[in-house]
């Protein structure tokens, strides 16, 4: 979508510290680390927020959740968070979905 910045991420038409990359989402360091490791894992599709994705998107979203899985092996972190924030009310600034994955 134009203006939106993971998008312009997902499809490297802006710079970002990029670990690794799915047919269907980019996982990079997020530019203002809350942990050690801190990653954001996007799709390429556009997609605002959880609440606004739909049926067709549940294989997608899964797959967010395994290229977290991924990152945090490879990482070697033994423990880590997972967290969507969903909309202004639940922390969500950024307008494209984004799963973080945090881990110490
Ligand atoms: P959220 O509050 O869930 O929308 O989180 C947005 C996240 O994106 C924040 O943790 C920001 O630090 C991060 N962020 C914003 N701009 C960039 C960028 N250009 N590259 C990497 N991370 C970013
Ligand atoms: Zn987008």
């Amino acid at each position: 979508m134009d203006g939106c910045l993971f998008c312009e991420i997902a499809l490297k038409k802006r710079p970002a510290e990029v670990v690794s990359e799915t047919d269907e989402a980019v996982v990079f360091k997020d530019a203002n680390p809350k942990t050690r490791v801190h990653l954001l894992i996007v799709p390429k599709k556009h997609i605002a927020s959880v609440s606004d994705a739909g049926d067709d998107d549940r294989a997608m979203l899964g797959g967010l959740i395994l290229a977290a899985r991924d990152a945090a092996r490879r990482e070697g972190l033994a423990g880590y968070k997972l967290m969507f924030n969903v909309g202004r009310d639940g922390g969500q600034v950024i307008d494209h979905i984004h799963l973080h994955l945090m881990g110490n």
